[in-house]
């Protein structure tokens, strides 16, 4: 058995303004309070395209390794819908703006594009009741409309649903990355629509169906799972498998059918007359090209090039840029790379994951990691300690000298404090020292383990192992 999935990612981007008008964009503005008589649709209103959405859509398409045309243009695509007031949207059918591009999965597998186009949203509908057939009343939102869009289409070349969920999060590092889109996928500013069939053992392929309003990462693999699940019994059963668009049903954790799938006819595509033929010249996109941030794929590159990080430390902090930026910040106020990458990785993105948030450089400050890591390395507080001091940090904001003196965590290597504590666990175990005496240098450990107990764990454990040795060996009296 075989499966073939392909992705459709709407993305919304990031301009200040709608794709087509000047209207604002603003998700917490009060509903039809950014409208205007273009995007709501009103007879002899005439769009007029926003500079940066084409930069934008640039910007994607060179960062997904595609080729980026200098002549493209809009077409509308026609259907009814409440919250579509125009009766079409604007979108680039026939000569899209960037084809043939593509990423690389950690496997090495490469997912092709075929296309990333420009297009612009509808508005929203706001039911009384979340089952939409029980719904009395439905209110619309407009303010949506006409939020600029790429769309960007992969070919069918994903054959597990582990596969497509790595694609979606590569993708939203790249936008984020760009600041081209937030990529919040539970906001639906980043959407993934999912072709999904199945080619059973005897080469018979099902049609394809597609999974519509996929809403997190997660749900990407749960959802086409299902599908894979469910169009392999329908085919197993002898049944046929509907050409249809289902949803994802995240309460169930289900699909359900929608609708049989339009056919792209269906929409009736034609060239948009009131917009021109979109043109941008080699050296505006040679302009930005050169002015695209690193990428996540190169920054990783470089931090295991230039500092020598392990590959999967310098792939989670190299995803996101404000960790990426707070881990340079560190390396550069002397700290060792490897121990930067180290703290954040295994311990500070710990913090900020256990509670589902994203990482904040606010909650712990720079100077703050710096000096713990400053006291851990010099041996005054143990690694164990520090992890509790971070805690702190993280909780409180406070300042990590304060929660040390305050928890009493400094650790004592003072000779003459712990000589007196290590005679007595000598004196204390008096067979373990006739082992040690007898070649086994290993009873060590035992020891220092009772002097620990003996200072309620405060004192450094490097120094002690060191004085149990030159007393055993009789080097101190
Ligand atoms: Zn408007």
């Amino acid at each position: 058995m075989k499966t073939i999935i392909g992705l459709e990612i709407h993305a919304q981007l990031l301009t200040e303004t709608k794709a087509f008008c000047a209207c604002k964009i603003d998700v917490n503005a009060k509903p039809n309070t950014n409208i205007c008589p273009v995007c709501t649709g009103q007879p002899g209103a005439l769009p007029v395209l926003n500079e940066k959405v084409v930069e934008f859509a640039i910007m994607a398409g060179l960062a997904v390794n595609c080729e980026i045309h200098e002549t493209s243009s809009f077409d509308r695509k026609n259907y009814f819908y409440p919250d579509l007031p125009k009766g079409y949207q604007i979108t680039q059918y026939f000569h899209p703006i960037a084809t043939n591009g593509y990423l690389n999965l950690e496997s090495g597998k490469r997912v092709r594009i075929r296309r990333i186009h420009i297009e612009e949203d509808a508005g929203k509908m706001i039911h009384s009741s979340e089952n939409i057939t029980e719904s009395k009343t439905s209110l619309i939102d407009f303010n949506r409309c006409g939020v600029p869009l790429i769309e960007i289409v992969t070919e069918p070349d994903m054959n597990k649903s582990e596969e497509a969920k790595e694609f979606m999060e590569k993708l939203r590092d790249i936008l984020r990355t760009l600041d081209v889109c937030s990529g919040n996928m539970e906001e639906g500013a980043l959407r993934c629509d999912a072709n999904v069939s199945v080619i059973d053992d005897d080469g018979r392929s099902s049609s394809r169906v597609e999974v519509k309003n996929i809403n997190s990462f997660r749900y990407v693999q749960y959802a086409i799972d299902y599908e894979i699940e469910r169009i392999s019994k329908v085919l197993r059963d002898g049944k046929d498998v509907k050409h249809e668009t289902r949803g994802w049903d995240f309460v169930t954790r289900t699909t359900v059918s929608l609708r049989s799938k339009e056919e792209e006819n269906d929409y009736r595509y034609f060239p948009e007359p009131d917009l021109p033929i979109l043109k941008v010249s080699k050296s505006q996109i040679e302009n930005i090209k050169l002015n695209l941030p690193e990428l996540p794929d190169q920054k990783a590159e470089r931090y295991m090039k230039a500092y020598n990080l392990a590959k999967d430390n310098a792939n989670i902090i190299s995803k996101d840029k404000i960790i990426s930026s707070y881990f340079e910040k560190l390396v550069s106020l002397k700290i060792d790379p490897k121990d930067s990458s180290n703290w954040i990785v295994n311990d500070l993105i710990a913090l900020f994951n256990a509670d589902s948030i994203d990482f904040n450089a606010d909650k712990v400050p720079i100077e703050s990691l710096k000096t713990l890591i400053e006291y851990t390395n010099s041996g005054k507080i143990s690694r164990l300690s520090a992890k509790e001091v971070l805690g702190e940090i993280y909780k409180s904001g406070r300042n990590p000298e304060d929660i040390i003196k305050e928890r009493n965590l400094i650790q004592v290597s003072d000779k003459n404090s712990l000589v007196p504590a290590i005679k007595k666990v000598i004196e204390n175990n008096q067979s373990v020292v006739e082992q040690y005496k007898k070649g086994k240098t290993s009873v060590v450990g035992f020891l220092v383990g009772n002097v620990m107990k003996e200072t309620k764990g405060k004192a450094d454990p490097k120094v002690v192992g060191e004085l149990v040795k030159k007393i055993l060996d009789g080097e101190i009296v």
